[in-house]
């Protein structure tokens, strides 16, 4: 299954749930918009570089598109398209007031210097300037994306616009940008983790944690579950992992980072690759990378008893039957990672209220929203009798279709 496949396969065990009339399918499994853009830049070199960006709106029945642009070799239409259905259900599972996009283009921007950087970002605006905007379209950093990108972003769209700090989230806290926003995606992964132990009469406090990954997501929710006690056992990037078993000591692991670019070769661990990290011996498994990392050839391995899915899509459909016939519980990604587009909704508050909220507000806001969503989704498992990700879909599914429903079709 590739990866709209995937999300779909999820989807249609909402709707089988829900007892939808398959004219439900038709409605909300199709983006409603699908743009294709050729981004020619000039190299420092003096030559030209072209590049594929893509942007896909895929529902705006609950509010404006919202979702991230993500920079990386793998970008495809097809990877786009699930990621910004997933978007759609995501802002309806944490009930903020917008629909699902996403975009991207494909690069490997560790190949590019800062100002072709900057240009690419700022073409790829320029390109897609007409679909997006304020009240139309939010992009956000995803992978390879960041708040400097953001802020040419919005500098960009503001060129030809006007002052439209709301244009884009994600962006720096000098420029218009929330205070919490950095750390709100591995924060709200925190308070998901947090609620789904305590119910099974566990604390974060002494269990052990893997986390795959450290970037944005992975290295704060490292930082904060290390804060809370947790244990973590092993950390990576794309370059290699490190554990310790006796857990590690992770601000020491940021400074090593901010010093080397990566968590390899820390003082203290053993390495250990990304395959074999997946399958360590450990009580949470956190996936902060890329997608499909966990599949039908090591999700029998796996030995965490929850998944946390930090990244969007880390788990295929194969490797979800595994884990609900062992007992292994997901995170699902629509909810676990809402924690980012749930403080983009709060910067954008702030941009169209132009007034700043404190760090404290932001971090009790964001709480509020994922303990709120997890009292939904654990009364529809109740309900049920379903796993977490088919609940968290069908609630997301429910609220979209009663939206579609209010506005009408004619
Ligand atoms: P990032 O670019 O900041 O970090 C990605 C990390 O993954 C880096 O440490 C990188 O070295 C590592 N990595 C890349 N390829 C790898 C590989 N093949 N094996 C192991 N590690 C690898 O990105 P991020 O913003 O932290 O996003 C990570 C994931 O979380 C993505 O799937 C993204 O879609 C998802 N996500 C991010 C946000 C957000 O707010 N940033 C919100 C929701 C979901």
């Amino acid at each position: 299954m590739n990866a709209t496949e995937t999300t779909n396969h999820y989807l249609s065990q909402a709707f089988d749930l829900l007892k939808l009339s398959p004219r439900y399918k038709t409605l909300l499994l199709t983006p409603s918009r699908e743009l294709r853009v050729e981004i020619a830049i000039e190299l420092d070199d003096g030559n030209i570089g072209n590049f594929i960006g893509y942007r896909i709106q895929h529902d705006n029945s609950r509010g404006p598109y919202k979702g991230g642009l993500r920079y990386h070799p793998d970008v495809d239409l097809d990877e786009v398209r699930s990621l910004a259905s997933l978007m759609t259900w995501k802002t309806a599972v944490v009930n903020v007031p917008f629909g699902g996009a996403k975009g991207g283009i494909q690069v490997d921007p560790s190949k590019l210097s800062r100002r072709e950087l900057e240009r690419l970002s700022r073409r790829f605006i320029d390109q897609i300037a007409e679909l997006i905007g304020p009240d139309a379209d939010i992009p956000a950093p995803d992978m390879n994306t960041n708040a400097a990108v953001m802020a040419w972003m919005f500098d960009q769209y503001s060129r030809r616009y006007g002052f439209s700090p709301g244009v884009v989230t994600g962006k720096p806290v000098e420029l218009h940008g929330s205070f919490g926003r950095d750390a709100a995606t591995g924060r709200g992964c925190l308070f998901a983790i947090r609620e789904v132990l305590a119910a099974a009469g566990k604390k974060l406090d002494g269990t052990r944690f893997t986390v795959q990954g450290f970037g944005n997501v992975g290295s704060w929710f490292a930082r904060l579950v290390h804060q809370e006690g947790g244990r973590v056992l092993a950390v990576s990037d794309v370059k290699g992992g490190i554990t310790n078993p006796d857990g590690l000591d992770i601000p020491r692991v940021v400074e090593h980072v901010k010093a080397t670019g990566s968590v390899v070769g820390f003082a203290g661990s053993t390495p250990i690759s990304n395959e074999d990290l997946l399958v360590l011996d450990t009580d949470v498994l956190v996936p902060a990378a890329l997608g499909h990392v966990l599949t039908k050839d090591n999700a029998d391995r796996v030995k965490a008893k929850w998944v946390v899915e930090a990244a969007n899509g880390p788990t295929t459909a194969e490797a979800d039957e595994i884990f609900n016939r062992r007992g292994v519980v997901c995170l699902p990604d629509i909810w676990a990672n809402a924690g980012g587009v749930t403080v983009s909704y709060f910067e954008w508050t702030q941009n169209t209220q132009k007034f700043r909220w404190t760090e404290e507000a932001v971090n009790r806001e964001l709480e509020s929203h994922m303990v709120e969503a997890w009292q939904a989704i654990k009364k529809t498992m109740e309900q049920h009798q379903c796993s977490m990700r088919t609940a968290a879909f069908a609630l997301a599914v429910s609220r979209v279709k009663e939206a579609t429903d209010l506005r009408g079709l004619g």
